[in-house]
């Protein structure tokens, strides 16, 4: 079951009735996280049996899924909580200040024509919101092959999830091989036995944009020295600001690639970055961090698995270093020309993709592919996006296919 959130905007002000069922929820989920404590209880089922009664007095009226809910969101507030115990990681005992509520998907209609929630407070009283819809939305709710999931009430805004089987891949007819690299990802697209073309998507800008954040996070630290607090908050709003922007462009990057490979009908192939780690030395560190490209590699594997893109991870262990013509494994992965013993030579980047790419083929998942990598042009590439822009980057600005010779 794949699943994904949709943010809705509300129309109206919240009615009164809203913030007071938050607030109830608030203090269930508290209460129970307390009671949670004392008790050593995580699963539902045992604080729901544990709990309800006492609950159920202090909170005569609200509606008893809504309670259910709460027991279930202090549950797991409970088990992520002990996990990091566990891991030996700092926690305090979990409090939740956010104002909140979480209703499943019996607990809630929604109109999906209007836009309208019909969502009980209590027994003989509802509350209706108007949801703020636009196209982007519609798609979604029009789809009838897509199921609701659970609401997220906040004061500003509704958070509803959406769910479908995921579909199944189709039978590829050609291999999109990507390496990923920090400030791109280069690739090749396979067809019949062949190479037919070097592909590229560009990210230049993603580390600069590192980079800028990163400065400006050492420049506050000194400056806010004296005060540690709002040091390490003023920190941290700069990290969600760089996240977003990263994140924002990580997007567009997949969404370009993703639409090559389903109008080529390709597999897509990836290097598995799990377990690999940055060089050592703290200023290198953090300049080729690998939060970006795992970051990419997640939303390029969710938005496949949602349209039915076959995509297959291999081992990346030599692929920067083998060639990719006579097998000879390098010392060095300096420069960007791979040039070998054997009279080859290539980017290096293509070079590596096409390693990739054998390996996929070696593990028979690409269908017994078998192809020349002499055999094409690898002076012309095709760039699946470009880079984008390093001020704030907008919509509808960079994607498109352009062809460099
Ligand atoms: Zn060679």
């Amino acid at each position: 079951m794949l699943v994904r959130s949709l943010v809705f905007r509300l129309k109206d002000p919240l009615p009164n009735e809203a913030k007071f069922l938050m607030e109830d929820f608030r203090l269930a989920v508290n209460n129970t996280i307390r009671f949670g404590m004392q008790t050593g209880a995580t699963s539902r089922n045992s604080l729901t049996k544990l709990a309800y009664k006492d609950f159920r007095k202090e909170h005569p009226n609200m509606y008893s899924q809504h309670l259910v809910s709460a027991f279930e969101v202090a549950g797991s507030i409970l088990k992520n909580h002990r996990r990091r115990l566990r891991k030996g990681f700092p926690s305090q005992v979990p409090f939740v200040r956010r104002l909140f509520m979480k209703a499943e998907n019996q607990a809630y209609k929604l109109d999906r024509e209007n836009g309208i929630i019909d969502l009980p407070i209590m027994a003989g009283l509802h509350i209706h919101l108007r949801l703020d819809m636009s196209d982007y939305h519609r798609r979604y709710l029009d789809d009838e092959s897509l199921s609701l999931g659970s609401l997220t009430l906040l004061p500003d805004k509704v958070i509803v999830t959406i769910r479908k089987h995921a579909p199944k891949p189709y039978a590829p007819a050609s291999v999109l091989s990507f390496d990923t690299n920090e400030r791109s990802l280069d690739g090749v697209l396979a067809k019949d036995d062949n190479i037919e073309i070097v592909v590229k998507a560009e990210f230049p800008e993603v580390s600069v944009i590192q980079d800028r954040h990163h400065q400006r996070r050492r420049r506050l630290q000194k400056k806010k020295s004296h005060d540690r607090r709002t040091s390490r908050r003023l920190c941290a709003r700069e990290g969600m600001r760089e996240h977003h922007r990263i994140d924002y462009r990580m997007h567009e990057v997949a969404n370009a690639v993703l639409s090559f490979a389903e109008e080529q009908k390709s597999m897509i192939v990836l290097e598995d970055l799990t377990g690999i780690k940055p060089h050592k030395g703290k200023k290198l560190n953090r300049r080729i961090s690998m939060w970006p490209r795992r970051k990419l590699h997640q939303i390029i594997e969710y938005k496949a698995a949602w349209q039915g893109i076959p995509i297959i991870k291999v081992d990346p262990r030599y692929s920067s270093r083998k060639c990719q013509m006579c097998g000879r494994i390098q010392d060095s992965r300096k420069g960007t020309e791979f040039v070998c013993g054997c009279g080859w030579h290539v980017d290096r980047h293509i070079n590596a993709s096409i390693n990739l790419l054998q390996s996929a083929a070696s593990e028979k998942a690409a269908g017994g592919l078998r192809f020349d990598p002499g055999a094409f042009q690898h002076d012309v590439v095709m760039v699946l996006c470009g880079p984008g822009r390093v001020v704030r980057p907008e919509p509808n600005g960079t994607s498109g296919i352009r062809v460099m010779a």
